[in-house]
């Protein structure tokens, strides 16, 4: 059989835009450094999709270890198929019209074969519908009979008990009836695809919202080189399809202002600065005691499979915190540092109770879970006056010439202080952390440290009028 022109991954980037296909295949040298937040997604499906093979013990692994394998597993696949003795295989490998794909769980029942694709999400997007039509596709092209194609997700209201239930912890959706209704459409997305991958030359798609939706493209660095630094597209105050509909009409201001601090954005854009409409901001933070100020960092978990007794998939676990306190008459750092298997809630609320006793408020960069870890911590002080810096910023109608509407504290600071070293992203943090906690907890907390002073230092460039009058 010829080799395989189309993947799942491959198929599902066409969807999103043909030229990223094209790219993909055909120029991948263009292609942008992946993040870490992607990076971590990855690595977190792959782990669940393992787990839910325990729900189907004794099954045989098919998965290829390099791509040069692929086409040898889907013929031991097939063979696999016809021996009465295998009931289960993970990561089955089958190829048809050129289309490969391997499908995390077949479970022989009976006569027939129950296919099931495991996701580490809570819930199922059109993306991961239409990877099943492909494989569904696939499979109905062997001439695989079918009891039922299932999508698994993760239950968001499972609580782990003593023991890791998987029947709870996942929730099963039968797609074969939408996979069968949407095969001829699958075909003919997958003939475009092709279509396109028989190109000489990279097909013209102007960038669009499709760059960033469903997920940020890997070639925005390529294809967005163009783009004038001062572009209505980096708006950041406006939705994306707003500033599209702007930069495809060629407009050069928006007609429509409902923002009624629209042209001053605007003006800080074409200069290529921020806009913060200082005298909100200043009102704003007034209502907080900024005598005795400690700047906070957490660190926070949140684990598709939950792995301590009473919590949730996805539960916010906060792994460890740094305290700056620039007040003291020497500059003073502390540190509480934690293990995801055994949060120790009650010690997490000492410790701000502490730093609450030397503070007249407590300034994180933005609210993220902070809500969500508040309300666990019973013996928490609750004079404690939160300032989410992020949030005074929105109040004060700030924009940052960027694509995100809204943004992580390293975009903030490397946009205020391009000098500066960015700053470690999380993901990477989380990851030393959950790897190896002994070895690697002081590295992380001079990374969050790195953070809390960057807070500081924009809490202190913030709050002066003359910077931006
Ligand atoms: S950056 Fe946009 S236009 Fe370019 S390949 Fe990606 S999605 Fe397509």
């Amino acid at each position: 059989m010829a080799k395989h022109l189309l993947s799942k991954s491959t198929y599902i980037k066409s969807l999103q835009c043909q030229k990223a296909l094209y790219l993909h295949k055909k120029r991948p040298f263009l292609r942008d450094k992946m993040s870490a937040v992607q990076l971590a997604k990855f690595r977190r499906g792959t782990a669940v999709g393992v787990l839910a093979r325990d729900l189907f013990p004794g099954g045989i692994d098919m998965t290829p270890k390099s791509p040069s394998q692929y086409q040898a597993k889907r013929d031991e696949t097939l063979l696999a198929l016809q021996n009465p003795e295998i009931t289960t295989i993970y990561e089955a490998v089958f190829q048809y019209d050129e289309v490969l794909i391997m499908l995390d769980i077949l479970v022989r029942e009976g006569e027939k074969w129950r296919a099931i694709e495991v996701k580490s999400s809570r819930g199922l997007s059109d993306t991961y519908r239409q990877d099943a039509f492909l494989q569904y596709y696939v499979l109905r092209g062997n001439d695989i009979p079918m009891i039922d194609f299932e999508l698994f997700y993760i239950n968001e209201e499972y609580v782990l008990k003593d023991q890791l239930n998987l029947q709870e912890l996942f929730i099963s959706e039968s797609i074969m009836n939408q996979a069968e209704e949407a095969l001829e459409l699958t075909v003919i997305k997958i003939n475009k695809a092709k279509e396109t991958l028989q190109l000489t030359k990279s097909p013209e798609v102007p960038i669009g919202t499709h760059c960033y939706k469903p997920y940020p493209c890997d070639f925005i660095g390529h294809c967005w080189k163009n783009v004038p630094q001062n572009s209505l597209l980096y708006l950041s105050s406006e939705k994306l399809e707003q500033r599209f509909e702007w930069y495809n009409q060629g407009t050069e201001l928006p007609s429509q202002l409902e923002n009624k601090y629209l042209f001053e954005q605007i003006d800080a854009l074409k200069h290529n600065t921020f806009y913060l409409n200082h005298g909100i901001f200043l009102s704003a933070s007034d209502s907080f005691d900024l005598s005795k100020p400690t700047f906070l960092k957490l660190l926070i978990h949140q684990a598709a499979v939950p792995t301590v007794q009473g919590t949730k998939p996805y539960q916010p676990i906060v792994l460890a915190v740094c305290a700056y306190q620039p007040h003291n008459q020497v500059q003073q750092d502390f540190y509480w540092n934690n293990t995801a298997e055994s949060p120790d809630y009650e010690g997490l609320a000492d410790f701000l109770n502490q730093i609450w006793q030397e503070s007249s408020c407590l300034i994180v960069y933005e609210n993220n879970t902070l809500d969500a870890v508040i309300e666990k911590l019973t013996g928490l002080n609750p004079e404690i006056q939160w300032l989410i810096f992020n949030n005074l910023l929105q109040q004060a109608n700030f924009m940052l010439p960027a694509i995100e509407e809204t943004f992580e504290q390293n975009t903030l600071q490397v946009q205020i202080f391009p000098e500066g070293k960015p700053l470690k992203e999380e993901s990477w943090l989380l990851k030393d952390l959950l790897d190896n906690p002994e070895q690697n907890s002081s590295k992380v907390n001079f990374q969050l440290l790195q953070y809390c002073k960057s807070l500081y230092r924009l809490y202190q460039y913030f709050l002066k009028p003359e910077i931006n009058p």
